[in-house]
């Protein structure tokens, strides 16, 4: 089994008690893994939130464009995961996700939004470290745009999907902190919780019409007041879910479900119910935000290119989806910083 497979089929697993391995070579095993932490953190926002982004992303484009995307739906939402996925085989991929404001905050220095005088300010070598989510979806930004202009089809789907779970991962308060899963404050677990677990069990009553997408003037600034906002809400999450944890008891926070072979500790729906009502709509809102985001970047791309033609491009096959190592392993849409 590949990694990656065993991490698609268990992305919303907080602490896995026994994993049944399905056939590889035609054998089967049974592992058990007692106290196991998966590392749900390096889920972004859960594959299930992050497909779920990049579709309706499509559905908030002005016409002209959505009659470009929605043919490529499906595409669009498998590639959404596939940088989480190349986060297990490609090392510099990791650094892409997120950003330690904190980290940067504690330099006392101001963190400079472009990405030569941030290197000037931290180094290189600091900015990898903590964190550039920012600067690679401002970079990507480009890459989307140059891609409309070349009109190369193949180029604008797999940035737009890519761009995508970057923009969704820099609206997460829980990728913009270095305490990324509670680890400092003793909570460990919240970050699948806030993105993978409460999506997954209540996105369904939240509302996701965002309306259209909006041209963004000045796509870094924008890029950064997100990043920003994001980070403001941190204390709220960890201090809602220090008081779901007083006020829910200890032996009802958790249950066990299973997922296929799998017999796994979750939370709780009573426990990820009450902290999603303390944190008042914020899951609901942010992704509400990546969404209407993702959009509007799209478009602001292509205005950006000069409004390409694209008509002729609607009939084109939609792309193959392909779950081989290698094109997940495949780092050409992103440059080098
Ligand atoms: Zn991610």
């Amino acid at each position: 089994m590949q990694i990656y497979d065993y991490f698609e089929k268990n992305k919303n697993f907080v602490n896995i008690s026994f994993i049944l391995l399905h056939q590889y070579t035609a054998m089967r095993f049974l592992l058990i893994i007692t106290g196991f932490l998966i590392p749900n953190y390096l889920n972004a926002w859960g594959f299930y939130a992050h497909k779920e982004i990049n579709r309706l992303a499509i559905f908030a484009l002005p016409s002209e464009l959505m009659a470009f995307y929605k043919p490529h739906l499906a595409y669009l939402q498998n590639q959404a995961v596939l940088p989480d996925k190349r986060r297990y085989i490609v090392k510099e991929e990791a650094c892409r996700h997120y950003i330690d404001i904190d980290i940067y905050e504690s330099y006392t220095k101001d963190i400079p939004e472009g990405w030569e005088q941030a290197k000037e300010v931290f180094t290189e070598d600091t900015l990898l470290k903590h964190g550039i989510v920012p600067w690679q979806i401002y970079k990507m930004t480009f890459q989307l745009k140059n891609a409309f202009q070349e009109k190369d089809i193949e180029k604008i789907l797999k940035v737009s999907a890519e761009l995508g779970h970057y923009i969704a991962d820099s609206n997460v308060p829980l990728h913009t902190t270095s305490n990324y899963n509670g680890q400092k404050t003793n909570q460990h677990g919240i970050h699948g919780l806030w993105e993978s677990r409460i999506p997954e069990l209540f996105s369904e009553k939240y509302d996701f019409f965002v309306g259209r997408a909006l041209y963004i003037n000045d796509l870094r600034a924008e890029i950064w007041n997100n990043v920003w906002k994001a980070h403001s809400a941190v204390d709220s999450v960890l201090f809602y879910e220090k008081q779901a944890s007083l006020e829910i008891p200890e032996d009802q926070k958790y249950a066990f479900e299973e997922r296929g072979a799998a017999t796994v500790k979750v939370y709780s729906r009573r426990y990820s119910s009450y902290y999603d009502n303390l944190l008042n709509g914020m899951v609901e809102r942010q992704m509400r935000n990546s969404i209407l985001m993702v959009a509007s970047v799209w478009y602001t791309c292509w205005k950006n290119a000069g409004m390409p033609d694209l008509k002729n491009e609607q009939n084109i096959p939609e792309l193959p989806i392909r779950k081989d190592k290698e094109e997940i392993a495949d780092v050409s849409s992103d440059c080098n910083h």
